[in-house]
C-alpha cells in the first residue's frame, strides 16, 4: 500500500458520513475495499442498513429548510471553501482514487481530482445564476413570474467506475440548488465520497446537507430509493440496474434522473486525418482501463482507410504500458476488480466463434499475473449485432467495423439502443455537420473523443438515460419551477367569472 495514505487509519471511526459525522454501519455485513493491481485489502468496513438510511435521510431533512434558505450568495461562498478544501486534499484524493479503482495516478491527479475541483468552482458560480422568465404582465391583468425552488431531499446513486467524480457530479449541482442530499456511492469504491463530504464538513456546510451511506444497492439503494422523504432519484449505473431503479421510484412518484450505459460509436470518414483518429481511438477506448460510460467502444471505419487504421490500432495499443496505479509511468490500470476482468474475459471469449481477436485477448503474465489487468484488445469482423458489438463490456475492447457510404456509417453507429456520446472524424464541414445532427447521443464530438467540461452538460439519450449532469442544465433537474400570479385591478367580479355566472353580475 501507498505509505502516504494510511486507509485503516482514515476510515478508524467507520465508512459512513452521516450528519457531519464520520460513523460505522448498522448492517451485520462488511465489505472489503481492494487494491485491483495486488487484491490487498486496503479497508474492511460494516455496510450500511436500512437504520443508516433512515439516520441520512433524517439529517438531510433537518438540513433542508436552512440550506433552501441560504442566499445563493451564501451557498457560493461555501461551495468556494469547498472547492479550496478540495485543492487541499488533492494529493490523497488522487491517491485514495487510484488505490481503489486501479486508475493509472496521472489520470486520477490530472483529470478525476481537477475535474471534480474545477466543477465544484463552476457550481459556486453557477448558485448564484439561477434563472427563469421574466416577470410581465402575460395576461394584462395579472403579473406572472416564476420561482425556481430546490426539491427537498435528494438521494442519488453512484457507480464505481469514477467515483469521485460521479460524487461530485450529483452532489454539487443539487446543493448548489439548495437541496440537501444522500449519496449511496458503490460499495466496492466508497473512499473519496466519504473524502469528499469530510472536505464539504471542513469547508463549513451544515451537517446533514451532504451525506454518504456506503452499502450495496439491494440493501442500502433500494431502501433510498423507496424512502418516502427522498424527493428525488438521481442514479448513474447500468441501464439494467437502472430499470429497477425506476419501477422502485415509480411507487412514489419521484422525481428521477438516469444517467445509464453507453456503446459510443467513433464514425472515421474516409477524409479524416488517419494518425489522429488512430490516436483518438486508441485513448478513448483505454481511458480509465475502459471502464468509462463514453468510451470509444465501436470504431466504424470508411472503407479506403479500414486496414491503415486496424493496423495503426494494433501498432499504437502494443506501446501502452500496463502496470500499477501509483506508477508515475503506468498508462493501464487494472480493472476495478478481479470481477469486471473475468467478466470482460469472457465477452472476448464468446467473439472468438464468430470474429477475430486482433490483439490483446488476455491477461497479461508475469508480475501483474495477481492483478485484475487485461490487454488492450483490438477485435475486427464482428457482425453488427453481435454480442461484442452490441453489449456494454466496460473493459479496454475496442472493436472494429468496415463501412462503404456515409449513410451506411452513420446508420450503424446509431444502430444500438445506447444514446450516451458519439465521435465523428472528418475535414469536411458538411460531413461533420450532417454527423453532429444525425448521430443520436448526448453528447457528438468532431475530431475528438472523451473531453468534458464543466460548462457543457453531459447525459444520454435512449437507453443511456435522461437529464443532464454538470453545467448550468443540470439545474433543470435539481430544481421546481413555481407560477406565482398576482392578480392587479383589485375587481372583486374579473371578466373571466362570466364563464360560471353569465350575466347576473
Ligand atoms: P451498477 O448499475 O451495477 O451499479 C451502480 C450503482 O447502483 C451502485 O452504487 C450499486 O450499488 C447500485 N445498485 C445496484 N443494484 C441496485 C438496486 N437494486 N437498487 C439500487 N441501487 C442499486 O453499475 P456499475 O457496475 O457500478 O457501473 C458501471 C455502469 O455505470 C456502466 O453501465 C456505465 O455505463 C454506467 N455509467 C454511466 C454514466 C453516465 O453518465 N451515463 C457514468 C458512469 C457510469
Amino acid at each position: 500500500m501507498d505509505q502516504r495514505f494510511d486507509t485503516t487509519e482514515r476510515f478508524t471511526d467507520g465508512a459512513q458520513y452521516i450528519a457531519g459525522r464520520q460513523r460505522a454501519g448498522g448492517s451485520e455485513r462488511t465489505q472489503s475495499v481492494t487494491d485491483p493491481a495486488t487484491g490487498e485489502e486496503l479497508l474492511r468496513y460494516r455496510l450500511a442498513g436500512a437504520a443508516d438510511v433512515d439516520a441520512a435521510v433524517d439529517a438531510a431533512r433537518a438540513a433542508f429548510p436552512g440550506w433552501a434558505a441560504a442566499t445563493p450568495g451564501e451557498r457560493s461562498d461555501a461551495l468556494h471553501r469547498f472547492a479550496a478544501a478540495l485543492t487541499e486534499a488533492a494529493e490523497d484524493l488522487a491517491t485514495a482514487e487510484s488505490l481503489q479503482c486501479g486508475k493509472p495516478i496521472k489520470l486520477s491527479s490530472e483529470f478525476d481530482v481537477p475535474g471534480t475541483i474545477d466543477n465544484t468552482a463552476f457550481f459556486a458560480g453557477a448558485a448564484r445564476h439561477l434563472e427563469g422568465k421574466a416577470a410581465a404582465e402575460y395576461s394584462g391583468d395579472h403579473t406572472s413570474y416564476v420561482r425556481r425552488e430546490p426539491i427537498g431531499v435528494i438521494g442519488s446513486i453512484a457507480p464505481w467506475n469514477y467515483p469521485l467524480q460521479m460524487a461530485a457530479w450529483k452532489i454539487l449541482p443539487a446543493i448548489a440548488a439548495g437541496n440537501t442530499i444522500v449519496l449511496k456511492p458503490a460499495e466496492i469504491t466508497p473512499l473519496t465520497s466519504l473524502m469528499f463530504a469530510q472536505a464539504a464538513g471542513a469547508a463549513g456546510l451544515p451537517d446533514g446537507v451532504v451525506n454518504i451511506v456506503a452499502g450495496t444497492g439491494p440493501e442500502a439503494g433500494e431502501h433510498l430509493v423507496g424512502h418516502p422523504d427522498v424527493a428525488m432519484t438521481s442514479f448513474t449505473g447500468s441501464t439494467a440496474v437502472g430499470k429497477r431503479v425506476a419501477a422502485l421510484a415509480a411507487g412514489s412518484v419521484k422525481r428521477l434522473h438516469l444517467e445509464l450505459g453507453g456503446k459510443a460509436p467513433f464514425v472515421v470518414f474516409d477524409d479524416a486525418d488517419l494518425t489522429a483518429a488512430v490516436h483518438g481511438a486508441v485513448a478513448g477506448a483505454l481511458i480509465n482501463t475502459g471502464q468509462d460510460c463514453t468510451a470509444a467502444t465501436r470504431a466504424y471505419v470508411q472503407r479506403p482507410l479500414y486496414e491503415a487504421f486496424v493496423a495503426g490500432v494494433a501498432d499504437l495499443m502494443a506501446t501502452v504500458r500496463l502496470g500499477h496505479p501509483l506508477d508515475p509511468a503506468t498508462d493501464l490500470g487494472p480493472l476495478v476488480s478481479h470481477a469486471q476482468r473475468d467478466r470482460v474475459a469472457g465477452f472476448v471469449d464468446r467473439a472468438r466463434d464468430y470474429a477475430t481477436v486482433v490483439t490483446g485477448g488476455q491477461a497479461p503474465q508475469g508480475d501483474l499475473a495477481k492483478g485484475a489487468y487485461y490487454q488492450p484488445t483490438l477485435i475486427t469482423g464482428a457482425p453488427q449485432h453481435s454480442e461484442i458489438t452490441q453489449a456494454e463490456i466496460f473493459g479496454p475492447v475496442l472493436v472494429v467495423l468496415p463501412f462503404d457510404s456515409d449513410d451506411e456509417g452513420l446508420a450503424l453507429a446509431n444502430d444500438t439502443p445506447y444514446g450516451l456520446a458519439a465521435s465523428a472524424w472528418t475535414r469536411d464541414v458538411y460531413r461533420a455537420g450532417r454527423a453532429t445532427r444525425e448521430l443520436r447521443a448526448g453528447c457528438v464530438w468532431v475530431n475528438d473523443h472523451i473531453p468534458i467540461i464543466s460548462e457543457m452538460p453531459h447525459g444520454g439519450a435512449k437507453a443511456s438515460g435522461f437529464g443532464k449532469d454538470m453545467s448550468a442544465y443540470s439545474f433543470e433537474e435539481y430544481t421546481q419551477i413555481k407560477h406565482v400570479m398576482y392578480e392587479n385591478t383589485k375587481a372583486a367580479e374579473k371578466d373571466w367569472h362570466r364563464t360560471i355566472f353569465g350575466d347576473r353580475r
